[in-house]
């Protein structure tokens, strides 16, 4: 039998896909490129946007005709989409067989043709990486109900598995593709979570402690599983980053310097309009700790503009946070309101889309002079690249070099060289921009 996944979102949802692929390819289907050829079909989607919601929805139109053309087909939906109560999705898409939400397997099991697959199935099937790097969910949800999101109402309450499961998977990681391909396993993790640091906080005390793991137990747990170069974790909420853990990334060598921390507006009205549960300065307290416990920090944010009753001097205030703590990156995005959100019920989507737009340009242009100025600072030294690609793009792009890696810092990485995909390459940096680097492997 044979299976395609359509995935769009986060990577939790491509983290979720692969798992439910490596379920489906146990069981002995196998993985096709074109829903045509398949005898079941999911779609894993994405709510946080209009739009990824919009690209679902048409899906299933493509989907329906094809089996209106009489082709045997089992449909399922996962992922956002799917809320705690399906009546209305089943209304909605009556030809859908299967409804699953994120991590919830067993409804398209079933579709699939199995009952039960037993208690140990899915906790020993382990998603097939496909380089040396790999995404690992380690908390799944969020409590946080933030006034524009979705998630907690789509991804349920936070949930943490025990650190012996997480150790179990990484082990594995690292490990398979030696035995099974011949080449390396997996070398780097990321750990994720919508609120990563919340890691913990619902298991039982560990009786050595006396309290439940976090997540700084968590990368002590890791750090020596033989065959992993680099660790990492993503997303960071600030009110959960603690001095463990900031220490914990201090110390442990395998641990990148890197966080990503969303801020998402630089004004307390704001903030508390969005009910994200800080202040900017309790905020910028967290950032100067890391700053003075972790050197060489890269440190990324999350920005939204124009949110609801965003006046220019709140606006103003997020643009100086963004001037003020140069952050190697910053993801900005223009509000959208979702429906079943707090915000779309209670609060008006009132700044024109056009002072959304400018907005979110004067973010971009500032960030770009702030990575340019900060990736400048590394032309000419050497830095530690992990080789994730090769070969392909010779020439094709901007005429960049054909190997591509990531710096301990995130940082994307062009280079001349003839690494192997997997190993840690020394480069020299040649050529800076906001975007990217560009050098020459001296190892
Ligand atoms: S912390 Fe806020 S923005 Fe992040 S997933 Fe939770 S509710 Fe959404």
């Amino acid at each position: 039998m044979r299976y395609h996944i359509w995935t769009v979102g986060c990577q939790m949802n491509k983290a979720d896909s692969q798992k439910l692929a490596a379920g489906l390819d146990r069981l002995g289907w196998s993985q096709v490129a074109r829903p045509e050829e398949a005898d079941l079909v999911v779609l894993n989607t994405c709510s946080v946007r209009d739009h990824a919601e919009q690209r679902a929805v048409s899906k299933l139109g493509t989907l329906k005709k094809l089996r209106g053309r009489g082709k045997e087909l089992k449909i399922a939906v996962m992922g956002c989409l799917v809320g705690l109560k399906t009546d209305e999705l089943r209304r909605r898409f009556p030809y859908v067989d299967a409804f699953a939400r994120p991590q919830q397997f067993e409804p398209i099991m079933e579709v699939a043709g199995y009952e039960d697959l037993g208690g140990e199935f899915w906790p020993t099937t382990f998603a097939v990486p496909e380089g040396p790097t790999a995404y690992v969910p380690i908390i799944h949800g969020c409590d946080k109900f933030c006034t524009y999101c979705i998630v907690p109402y789509r991804r349920g309450r936070e949930r943490s598995r025990t650190i012996d499961d997480i150790r179990m998977e990484v082990a594995h990681l690292a490990a398979r593709a030696c035995a099974e391909q011949g080449r390396r396993g997996v070398r780097e993790v990321t750990l994720l979570g919508q609120t990563v640091e919340a890691y913990g906080h619902d298991l039982p005390p560990d009786p050595a402690t006396g309290r439940p793991p976090d997540l700084a137990d968590l990368l002590r747990a890791l750090h020596d599983i033989e065959g992993i170069e680099r660790l990492r974790f993503l997303t960071s909420y600030p009110k959960d980053m603690t001095e463990r853990i900031i220490d914990a990334v201090a110390e442990l060598p395998k641990v990148c310097k890197y966080f990503n921390i969303p801020v998402q507006s630089g004004d307390n009205a704001v903030l508390t309009r969005m009910r994200r549960g800080y202040t900017i300065e309790e905020y910028l307290e967290k950032v100067d700790l890391i700053r003075r416990r972790v050197p060489d920090v890269a440190i990324t944010t999350d920005v939204i503009v124009g949110f609801c009753g965003e006046t220019e001097e709140e606006f103003r205030r997020t643009y100086e946070l963004v001037e003020r703590l140069e952050f190697d990156k910053v993801h900005v995005a223009a509000y959208s309101p979702r429906p079943g959100t707090i915000a779309y019920r209670k609060l008006a989507d009132d700044v024109p889309h056009e002072v959304k737009m400018a907005r979110l340009h004067a973010i971009e242009q500032l960030e770009a002079q702030i990575s340019a100025r900060i990736n400048s600072r590394l032309l000419g030294r050497e830095v530690e690249v992990l080789v994730e690609g090769q070969g392909k793009k010779v020439g094709a792009v901007r005429e960049l070099p054909p190997q591509t890696g990531r710096t301990r810092q995130n940082k994307l990485v062009h280079f001349v060289g003839d690494a192997a995909v997997g190993q840690l390459a020394t480069v020299r940096i040649e050529r800076t921009s906001p975007w990217s680097l560009v050098g020459t492997a001296t190892t």
